[in-house]
Order: C-alpha cells, then sequence, then structure tokens
C-alpha cells in the first residue's frame, strides 16, 4: 500500500512500549523515579559498548549537561559542524562559550578532520562531532588531534543510533556522547535523550547535575547550579520497547536505503549518499544532492524538485542551514568561509526514510524523482 501522503518518519511502537506505559501509570511511577529508567540506562550502555548512561528530559538538554559536566566555561570555544541541527551550536551557546564551525568532508558530511587544526587556538577545549543523517565521521583522524591538543571530545549521535566506525559503535568513540530520542529519530521516547560516556566519575557528575545538583551532606541545600533535565518512567518505559527493536530498524532503513540507491542510480546531477567502507550507515534520513543546472541559483533545482514532491503527496526536507550562515551566528562567524558546507546547505534533499516506509513506497518515490527530474 503507498500512502496518499508520504511523510518524512513517523514512529513505530508496538506491544512492549503500550504494557510498559501503562504499567508506569498503573503503579503510579510516572516521574523519573521509577524501575524503567535505571532499567534503560543499563540496557542502552550496553547497546553503545558498555558505557555509563545517563538518560535526559531531550538530545539538547543531553549536550548541555555534556558541555556542563565537561567543564566547559564561557569565552571557551568548541569546534562545532557547519552542518547539523542548531541543537548542536545553542547547546554550546547556552554554557556562554563560543561554537566555531569547521567545514564538512564531502563524503561523509561530518566534521572534516583536515580541517580541525587551523581552527585550534588556545581557547578551544572541545570538539563536538556530528554522525550526520547516520553516517559516522572518521574518528580516528579526529581522536587523534582531539588527544593532541588535549580537547574534549563529544559525539552528538542524535541521529545515529546503532551506526558503527571499524565495528564499533557510535557513542564509544570519544569522552562522551550524546543521543536523541525524538519522535523522529532512530528510536524514539517522545521526547528525551542520552548521555553516554566511559567514564564513571563524568557519569557521576552528569547525573548531578541533571537533577538540580543535590548533595548528600543536607537535602535541599545547593552548591553549585544544577539543572532539571529527568527523563520520566514513562518515557524510559517506551525507550526499552523501542531499543529491542533498534536492530530490526535498522535492517529496515538500509533495505530501504539499498533499494533508493538502485532506483535513483544513474539520474545526471544527482549524487547518492556514502557509505564508506569503514562504516555501517544506519541512514536517519536517506539524502541525496541534487546539483544545480549551469546558470541557475545554488539550490533552485533541489527546491524545485521538494515542491513537485510535494505536489505528489511526497514529504521532504533540506538539509541543515549551514551553520556559519545561521542569522543566530553569522554576526559571530562572519569571516567564516565553509564551502562544502553550503553546497551541502543547498543541495542536500532528505528523503521519507522512516522505520514504517515500505520497498513499494522507496519505488513510488524513486519514480517519481526520476520523473521530476
Ligand atoms: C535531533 C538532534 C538534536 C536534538 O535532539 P532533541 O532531542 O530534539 O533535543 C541534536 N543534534 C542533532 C544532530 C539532532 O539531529
Amino acid at each position: 500500500m503507498i500512502r496518499k501522503f508520504i511523510p518524512m518518519a513517523v514512529p513505530v511502537l508496538g506491544d512492549t512500549e503500550k504494557k510498559n506505559v501503562l504499567e508506569a501509570i498503573e503503579s503510579n511511577w510516572i516521574s523519573a523515579q521509577g524501575p524503567f529508567v535505571k532499567q534503560f540506562e543499563e540496557e542502552f550502555g550496553k547497546a553503545c559498548g558498555t558505557r555509563q548512561a545517563v538518560s535526559t528530559s531531550s538530545g539538547t538538554t543531553a549536550l548541555h549537561l555534556a558541555l556542563v559536566a565537561a567543564g566547559i566555561k564561557p569565552k571557551d570555544e568548541v569546534l562545532v559542524p557547519g552542518i547539523t541541527h542548531i541543537a548542536t551550536v545553542n547547546a554550546v551557546t547556552y554554557q556562554g562559550a563560543i561554537p566555531r564551525a569547521i567545514d564538512c568532508n564531502a563524503q561523509t558530511w561530518g566534521i572534516d578532520p583536515a580541517r580541525i587544526e587551523k581552527c585550534i587556538t588556545p581557547f578551544t577545549r572541545a570538539i563536538i562531532v556530528v554522525h550526520l543523517y547516520g553516517h559516522p565521521c572518521d574518528m580516528d583522524p579526529i581522536c587523534e588531534i582531539a588527544h593532541k591538543h588535549n580537547l574534549v571530545l563529544i559525539e552528538d549521535a542524535a541521529e545515529a543510533h546503532g551506526a558503527l566506525y571499524r565495528g564499533k559503535p557510535v557513542g564509544s568513540l570519544g569522552d562522551v556522547a550524546c543521543f536523541s530520542f525524538f519522535a523522529n529519530k532512530m528510536i524514539t521516547t517522545g521526547e528525551g535523550g542520552m548521555l553516554v560516556t566511559g567514564d564513571p566519575v563524568f557519569a557521576r557528575r552528569a547525573q548531578k547535575l541533571r537533577d538540580q545538583a543535590y548533595e548528600t551532606e543536607r537535602r535541599f541545600k545547593h552548591f553549585e547550579l544544577g539543572y532539571n533535565y529527568l527523563m520520566t518512567n514513562i518515557q524510559a518505559g517506551i525507550g526499552l520497547g523501542q531499543l529491542e527493536r533498534l536492530d530490526a530498524f535498522i535492517q529496515i532503513r538500509r533495505r530501504n536505503a539499498l533499494a533508493y540507491r538502485e532506483c535513483l542510480q544513474d539520474i545526471p546531477g544527482v549524487v547518492m549518499p556514502v557509505e564508506e567502507p569503514w562504516a555501517r550507515n544506519v541512514y536517519w534520513m536517506f539524502s541525496l544532492l541534487v546539483e544545480d543546472s549551469a546558470g541557475s541559483a545554488a539550490g533552485t533545482r533541489r527546491d524545485e524538485l521538494m515542491a513537485q514532491l510535494k505536489q505528489r503527496g511526497i514529504d521532504s526536507r533540506p538539509f541543515f542551514y549551514p551553520t556559519h550562515l545561521q542569522p543566530l551566528y553569522k554576526k559571530q562567524m562572519r569571516d567564516v568561509h565553509l564551502p562544502v558546507s553550503e553546497k551541502l546547505g543547498a543541495q542536500g534533499i532528505n528523503l521519507p526514510s522512516g522505520n514504517e516506509l515500505t520497498l513499494e513506497e522507496v519505488e513510488y518515490i524513486s519514480e517519481a524523482i526520476r520523473d521530476i527530474l
């Protein structure tokens, strides 16, 4: 069956999710206290290569918490990619720190290791890499640079649950990693997030800051600025059910990506997403670049394709807007030029990619694209 309107993604929820939500309600454990939260953290930590996992209210709060726990302070500089969700950059700003955008790699679309070092200053304290649209960044050279310059390495893995770099799961590749469980992510808790780290001291610090920085000495006596970034037991119950299905979801997405590839091959001016030999791409979004026709303004052909897909009942998204061109950031980044990020921002399109998407729909969407272009 082909839906009248094919959206980007809708959540696929099952019996475990239902059972756990009901159990949370019937037991009255609806806040962040309750058994599913610890259980979800344990299971998720295992899935990330046995890391300490600290659940949060969103991917954004996980990122902020990671920066606070890492000791990032006002005026510190944090390197971020030229193409990412705004949350990556805003988390830096919440700390009063200064985001510095680095251009992306034309293959992986993640931060380009070759461009990092020339942006490091005496004030640089951290790098946030983003495994964009489900493909991991090339981490070995990035880890080496972070180590050499004593930078905290944060993975924003909000789009890449289950992706592998040289056989290792994302989330286990830096000092700390952040995931999102928003409704359209690989797996969802509605809203929600997770911070994972291999360092138990860092995890305890994050746990404390996540919950108002309570002290053990005397209840309601505070020494530090804390936050309420907690995940509820209801959300965690949903997350446990979703986590059981992550492998199946990844298989569906990889199957759909393969079908998209086969159907869309050899359309002139259409660039397929890459899967590096060292990577397992989970295709959070199956994405294309639509190259501009000679003489037309950047992005015209992509925008035209999106408009025509919409008329045929097919949703799509443009790539994220380049960080350094964001009205919110362009003043503080006015001398920054990131040609790859600018090209990606103008030519990139995400196609429907959800866990519910059928092969029949992939073929239908691909045919429409072939027809339009
Ligand atoms: C979705 C996303 C976030 C934010 O996650 P929320 O749970 O929506 O706060 C952060 N970074 C990236 C790369 C994302 O895709």
